[in-house]
């Protein structure tokens, strides 16, 4: 018998956004608005997710010891994830500076503070939250060796779920554990690099497979997924159609909803289905973690 449902390991941010009327220059200075200041990072966002669906979710990250990191910890609470694993101190907590002019393009920086101080070590010492966890989930805004880690962590039995966002080259290790890899188009070109000899997604599921996961979820926007688990069986799944505002979180909120059906039995195509309701749910709020449906909600569309 598991404890939770999902163990996400990964980043936490806080998202500092004012709006422009336009984005500066170099060695320019614009007024802007009022600063707002939302929980992010993937990892925060995943777990949020899938807390607000029903799911017993654990976080496993690295916030600093400062108020950034006091507002994380609180949002995560206040929606039900258990942050017994989330470390404090080592660095400030990571920041996603973030310029937005109003037709809604934005600049963003990112200082990863102590996402980047979330090491190998600390992964080894969450055996216990491994082994209670039937599901475990994690993104790239966390140093590689700790996603490494995380692999070779993982206790038997349990599923291993990866989007690789930011994308970059992953060691052959990471990829077999992979069940599935879920990529947007811009992951997929990057992870197959050379490899990316098509331009159509339904053959860049195969080609990702060949790379060794044991499946795979290429996502498409308003256009729904693809799932496969053979280069020769590749299901498309279709989206919902909604009027998006906002898409910001919509793959954060996909891999969580996907992550949490898998665990329960659900097979590939049907938990992508699911995960699309709650995606498409999702972009049609503003916000990331405050577009979060709960699993009454996604009943409802
Ligand atoms: P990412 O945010 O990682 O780039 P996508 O844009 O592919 O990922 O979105 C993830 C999922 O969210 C999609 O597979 C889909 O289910 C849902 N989604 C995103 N945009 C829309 C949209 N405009 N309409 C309906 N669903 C959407």
């Amino acid at each position: 018998m598991y404890d939770y449902d999902l163990l996400v390991v990964g980043s936490a941010n806080a998202d500092l956004v004012i709006g422009v009327e336009r984005r500066p220059g170099a060695g320019e200075t614009v007024l802007g608005s009022d600063l707002a200041v939302h929980p992010g990072g993937k990892g925060a966002n995943q777990a949020v997710a899938a807390a607000r669906l029903g799911a017993r979710t654990a976080l496993l990250a690295r916030v600093g010891d400062d108020g950034h990191g006091r507002l994380l910890l609180e949002s995560q609470r206040a929606a039900g994830v258990d942050t017994v694993g989330v470390l404090v101190g080592g660095a400030p907590t990571g920041v996603a500076l973030i310029t937005v002019d109003p037709s809604g393009d934005n600049s963003i920086v990112v200082s990863p503070g102590a996402n980047g101080r979330l090491t190998p070590g600390d992964v080894r010492a969450a055996t216990s939250l491994f082994h209670a966890s039937r599901v475990v989930s994690t993104q790239l805004e966390i140093p590689l060796e700790t996603v490494v880690e995380v692999v070779r962590n993982l206790a038997p039995g349990s599923r291993f779920v990866l989007n690789p966002s930011p994308p970059r080259p992953l060691p052959a290790e990471v990829l077999a554990a992979c069940d599935p890899l879920i990529v947007n188009e811009h992951e997929a070109k990057v992870i197959l690099g050379e490899a990316c000899v098509s331009d159509r997604p339904e053959d860049w599921a195969g080609l990702l497979l060949a790379k060794g996961p044991r499946s795979v979820v290429v996502t498409l926007g308003a256009e729904g997924s693809l799932v496969a688990s053979s280069p020769t069986d590749v299901t498309r799944v279709a989206s919902v159609k909604v009027d998006a505002v906002d898409t910001t979180g919509a793959g954060d909120a996909f891999t969580a909803a996907l992550a949490f059906r898998l665990g329960a039995g659900a097979s590939l195509a049907d938990a992508a289905a699911y995960a699309s309701r709650v995606g498409a749910v999702a972009v049609t709020r503003q916000g990331a973690q405050d577009s979060f449906p709960t699993a009454r909600e996604v009943e409802a569309l």
